[in-house]
């Protein structure tokens, strides 16, 4: 079983672009929220899937960083905590590889 960790805010989850995930009730309430600067963003970005990644329909680049996340110093922190996605909200810390505190999480760091 998977212990709950507190986030350390060093958005490697992040830098996944997990809002490339994003699901049809994240636009429903961003749109409902009146939050046309977050489609604007997402919808400039034209990602497509390719594989099990995310790529620009414009470039073929991948998808790197969240345009959201940004870097406080020391944290990197989301400019849209209060209404991030629900891949985002659904994300443990230490749920997966991606996480560095997942060794802790299966393994108790050992
Ligand atoms: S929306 Fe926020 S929590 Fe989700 S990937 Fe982007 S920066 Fe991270
Ligand atoms: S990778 Fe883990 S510790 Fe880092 S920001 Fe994401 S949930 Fe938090």
């Amino acid at each position: 079983m998977v212990k709950a960790l507190t986030c350390l805010c060093c958005g490697k989850c992040c830098f996944v672009d997990l809002i490339a995930y994003a699901q049809k009730e994240d636009f429903e309430r961003w749109r409902k929220e009146g939050r046309q600067d977050i489609l604007n963003i997402i919808e400039h970005r034209h990602l497509v899937g390719a594989g099990d990644r995310m790529i620009s329909a414009d470039t073929g680049d991948y998808s790197h960083e969240c345009p959201f996340l940004y870097d406080e110093g020391e944290k990197f922190l989301c400019s849209i905590y209060e209404t991030r996605p629900l891949v985002c909200r659904e994300y443990q810390p230490g749920s997966s590889e991606l996480c560095p505190q997942w060794k802790i999480g299966h393994t108790g760091g050992k």
